[in-house]
């Protein structure tokens, strides 16, 4: 093969002739997946393969069929079979579970083009949001086989799989979430059962069906489709589930919490992340990292920049707003399967507060860039920027996951953290600033579980950015996804000398 063209792995669809970038990232003896260069005409081409077959795709459709709606005595069979398999997989070690983990990594990367057709054509994602996406799947693969490694290998402790394992992954991200969640828990030695999002079965599907080929048992990792709420309390209350990793609202950890008072919950939940721009910074590049993590993915991501707070002489900044809008207003909104699309659509209509929030102003608020829906369902909208947030209303505390953005002003930095601090969820937060002095009082006093210095706040690289809030942005243990201390909150420890 030529030199940077992998060989071609047969299956359906698989053609690799995806061209990497030269130098994948390294650090600390982890390598990076690098992400699809587009700027390579064959990565062009293998994307517009990908598109062409978006709309007719049926990837995943046999397993979800197999498994539509699980009955009460099916979820009772999982969990049954679930405990049963969880023995001979804690039996194989950290080491043998490794080498399949890794193998899962290969087996993700090999089916990179399938998944990024169904993550179009089920969720509205474009190839540019999904196939970091997949990248960040592989990395949670290699990640967590070797981070189980090395915890396998702590003097004076032995670590323990907690047990069976339920994961309840979103819809925004509908590979890399269930994907992370599901392959940590695995390296463990924990046995698995995930209820994939309602929107997005058929991508969780195809990562699932990726484990199952690269040797996962498929009593290890099993899968559940439940829409009501009853069966939900049913697995989720069991007793022989020992774990539940959540990512999605607030309110539904709330919810589960209300199944099982005792529930051992690792929860991600909701943000409304801010990103501050004071007087120093570089408005060209503030505009663009505040255009991109507001509306990548059309603002549908939990890490998504939803009010900037401008500092000082930066409120008035007219160059900051007109880079802003500029680089808005060049994103294409429309289907993913067309290649010019940036924004998709959003994953439903626009209803209730986020139809407000697209739709209506406020006493002394004004558009700086007016949203405008492209279709009759309501799915389809430019994005909208609006003026005149004030402290306290509505606006600056609600998440909205969509296409809206609100400009917040501060006489101070002190101020702009201050109303930064004030929101209930500390999920992702970021400064623009060339100051040092700024960024370090920033950096001593924001109360977020990621911090971006100079950088947007979506899109954390597993390793380099563990992931991971604080506030009612966590519910549980806090550990970060994607990073050291992950597994650490997904296992039990005891001294070496007590176990024999
Ligand atoms: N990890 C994703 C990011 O850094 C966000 C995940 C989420 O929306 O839950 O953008």
């Amino acid at each position: 093969s030529v030199a940077g063209i992998p060989a071609e792995v047969p299956g359906p669809n698989r053609t690799q002739n995806r061209q990497l970038s030269p130098a994948p990232a390294q650090r600390d003896g982890f390598t990076n997946t690098p992400d699809t260069d587009p700027s390579l005409a064959a990565n062009r081409e293998w994307a517009d393969g990908i598109r062409s077959r978006m709309v007719a795709s049926t990837l995943g459709d046999d397993t979800v069929a197999a498994n539509t709606l699980s009955t009460a005595a099916e979820v009772s069979e999982r969990i049954a079979a679930g405990v049963a398999a969880g023995e001979a997989w804690r039996a194989l070690g950290a080491a043998g579970r490794a080498e399949i983990l890794h193998r899962a990594g290969d087996v993700l990367e090999a089916r990179r083009a399938e998944l990024l057709e169904v993550m179009g054509s089920e969720a509205g994602k474009v190839i540019e949001q999904g196939d970091p996406e997949v990248s960040e799947a592989i990395d949670f693969a290699h990640y967590y086989a070797e981070s189980a490694k090395k915890l396998a290998d702590v003097d004076g402790a032995v670590m323990h799989p907690v047990g069976l394992t339920v994961v309840t992954p979103p819809w925004n991200f509908p590979v890399a979430i269930p994907a992370g969640s599901t392959l940590a828990a695995l390296a463990t030695g924990s046995p698995v059962i995930i209820k994939p999002a309602r929107q997005a079965r058929r991508s969780g599907a195809v990562m699932i069906e990726a484990l199952w080929e690269a040797g996962v048992p498929r009593d290890v990792l099993q899968y559940v489709q439940l829409d009501g709420r009853e069966l939900g309390e049913r697995l989720i209350s069991d007793p022989a589930v020992e774990r539940v990793i959540l990512t999605g609202g607030y309110e539904t950890a709330e919810l589960f919490r209300s199944f099982r008072p005792d529930l051992p919950l690792l929860a991600e939940t909701s943000g409304k992340n801010a990103i501050i721009v004071t007087p120093s910074a570089d408005f060209d590049l503030a505009a663009k990292d505040v255009a991109y993590s507001a509306f990548g993915h059309a603002g549908q991501k939990c890490s998504a920049a939803s009010l900037v707070v401008l500092v000082g002489s930066a409120a008035h900044s007219e160059r900051f707003r007109r880079q802003l809008v500029d680089a808005v207003r060049s994103y294409e909104v429309g289907a993913p399967e067309d290649g010019t699309t940036r924004i998709g659509p959003l994953i439903g209509p626009a209803e209730g507060k986020l139809r407000s929030a697209l739709t209506e102003l406020h006493p002394g608020q004004s558009w700086l860039l007016e949203p405008e829906k492209l279709d009759d369902a309501g799915q389809l909208w430019r994005p909208g920027i609006r003026e005149g947030v004030v402290r306290g209303s509505e606006f600056h505390r609600v998440e909205y996951f969509g296409p809206v953005l609100g400009i917040m002003t501060a006489s101070s930095l002190n101020e702009a953290i201050d109303i930064v601090n004030d929101i209930d969820y500390g999920l992702t937060s970021g400064i623009h600033s060339l100051d040092e002095d700024e960024i370090q009082q920033w950096l001593a006093t924001i109360q977020a579980g990621n911090v971006y210095v100079n950088r947007g706040t979506t899109g954390a690289i597993v390793q380099r950015q563990p992931f991971g809030g604080w506030k009612k942005a966590a519910v549980g243990a806090g550990s970060k996804a994607g990073g050291p201390n992950y597994l650490v909150g997904l296992s039990e420890w005891t001294d070496a000398e007590t176990t024999t």
